[in-house]
């Protein structure tokens, strides 16, 4: 499928994606696709003034009716997947399966969100005084700063989008500037629903603005955004961090992850193994969520490498779009570059290591494909600790549990964690306040490929944002408590008196 008929099959104008002077490559042969319009800062402050704007009639529509824009956003992904989810694929690079799973999470969080618009419940409270009565409400928060990283280049946008939406904030969203092809695109589908929607969606409800880290920087320093969503690496939240605290705003912060499997003794070692592949390859190891540690039971390793080793010699490498590959390419040569650096880390600190080279690739010189890596290490060194962003598998052993845990938990990141182990006292402790100090564990299941009913995020260096489901909506929105004295007195708190 060619860009073009990709663009056709979307509706979509391709002389909007020409004539700009952001040259945008495809990661699947290095060529120049696309040619976008840059912002600018004042492109950027006009589009945060429309915000402003919309958010005074947005926020007192009644929430179920903001849930129909985000419910005929659901119907326009679900009407273009197939070519959304192959745009995907030509703009990051990641299977075409990955493009439609990740469109398909956005239909997913919209269906979620336009339940969730009936649902914006506060609190009552008991209140200690009599003929009183105390409640807590929850109101829209404000236009919403949402910037988002290559790997994810459209569901992280729908996550705080649809939420953001039918909590009554207006979004403004800057992509990484790898990938602006997909959000233009978003912008163009929502722009649908909006039509379709009617009068009741005021101009400026939501926006793109494509550029790099300085028109971030103004984006998150702007006072009239009350909430920015800061997806990407943790260098990145190092910075946007302080800049929104400096000026009280509230930021949720999702940044790089450091991910590990504990393989326990009476785990399934087939299905440790499937899990394995599918969370240290899949997306050829560009999930925030990617597998890059596996901590397995010395009385296993024996028979878990094997296994590895083979099922990576023949994990099929290649173009993202044909079906009969499991693993694209990276996004570009200083990801690539990255993982060369690592590897090299990593056998100067004693690691073992197979697999890791560039491959050649039909009409594709200028891509990187590479064969996934496993490097056998003797410990947790420096490089093991460090989140390269690229199909590397660390493999270490240990001998007691609770090592293994202390091991998961001694690095800087804090995302995602899992253990494979049919001991139900080994999966609980694991769970529990002494185990995995990540912000997602499971039990018997890779650490990549959350669903968007739970709470996603993690602690530590990844920045302790939650988005998507379970109460991740509070985020953008402000919290107000509220006590009516419906007596004829007016007793005060704490017993106190003051008689005037
Ligand atoms: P990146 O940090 O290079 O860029 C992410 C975004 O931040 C881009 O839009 C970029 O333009 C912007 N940016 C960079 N510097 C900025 C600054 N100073 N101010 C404002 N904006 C700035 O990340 P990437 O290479 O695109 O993505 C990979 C990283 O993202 C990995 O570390 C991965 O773990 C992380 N990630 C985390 C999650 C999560 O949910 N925790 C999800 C996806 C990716």
């Amino acid at each position: 499928m060619t860009f073009t008929d990709i663009l056709k099959s979307l509706d979509l104008d391709e002389a909007h994606f020409q004539g700009g002077t952001l040259d945008v490559a495809s990661p699947i042969d290095g060529k120049i696709f696309a040619n976008v319009k840059l912002d600018d800062a004042a492109s950027l402050d006009q589009k945060i003034s429309d915000a402003t704007a919309a958010f005074q009639s947005w926020r007192t529509l009644p929430a179920p009716r903001r849930g129909e824009l985000v419910r005929l956003l659901g119907e326009e992904l679900r009407a273009n997947k197939e070519a959304l989810g192959a745009l995907v694929t030509m703009d990051c690079g990641k299977i075409y399966q990955e493009g439609l799973g990740e469109v398909q999470e956005m239909i997913d969080i919209c269906d979620y969100a336009v339940g969730l618009s009936r649902q914006l419940f506060g609190l009552m409270i008991a209140s200690e005084r009599p003929g009183h009565r105390m409640s807590e409400t929850w109101h829209p928060a404000g236009p919403v700063g949402i910037i988002s990283a290559f790997n994810f280049p459209v569901a992280v946008w729908s996550w705080n989008t649809a939420l953001a939406l039918v909590c009554g904030d207006p979004v403004i969203w800057k992509p990484s500037e790898k990938t602006p092809v997909t959000a233009l695109a978003c912008q163009a589908l929502l722009e649908r629903a909006i039509a379709r929607f009617g009068d009741d969606a005021p101009k400026g409800l939501s926006s793109v603005v494509i550029g790099g880290a300085d028109l971030g920087e103004q984006l998150v320093s702007d006072k009239r955004l009350p909430v920015i969503s800061a997806t990407g690496s943790t260098a990145m939240g190092r910075k946007v961090g302080p800049r929104v605290a400096e000026r009280f705003g509230k930021s949720i912060l999702e940044l790089g992850g450091n991910n590990a499997m504990i393989v326990a003794p009476s785990a399934d070692l087939d299905m440790a193994v499937r899990a394995i592949v599918f969370s240290a390859v899949g997306t050829a190891g560009q999930r925030c969520t990617s597998l890059r540690r596996v901590i397995v039971h010395e009385s296993l390793v024996g028979d878990l490498l094997p296994k590895l080793q083979a099922a990576y010699k023949t994990i099929p490498v290649g173009d993202p779009l044909s079906e009969a590959n499991l693993v694209g390419p990276l996004i570009d040569k200083m990801s690539f570059d990255a993982m060369q650096k690592s590897l090299a880390q990593a056998k100067d600190e004693g690691g073992e290591i197979t697999g890791g080279m560039r491959l050649d690739v039909d009409g594709a010189n200028d891509a990187f494909y590479v064969r996934p890596a496993i490097a056998i290490m003797p410990g947790q060194s420096d490089v093991v600790k460090t989140e390269t962003f690229a199909p590397i598998a660390y493999i270490m052993t240990y001998t007691d549990l609770d090592d293994a845990i202390a091991t998961q938990n001694d690095v800087p990141q804090g995302l995602s964690s899992c253990i494979f182990t049919r001991d139900l006292l080994e999966a609980e402790t694991f769970l529990s306040a002494a185990g995995s100090d990540c912000g997602i564990a499971n039990v018997n299941i890779g650490p990549s490929g959350a669903e968007i009913g739970g709470a996603f995020g993690g602690e530590k260096e990844t920045g302790g944002g939650r988005e998507s489901g379970s109460d991740a909506w509070r985020g953008y929105m402000r919290r107000q408590t509220n006590t009516v004295n419906y007596s004829k007195e007016l007793p005060l708190a704490q017993g106190i008196k003051f008689e005037v």
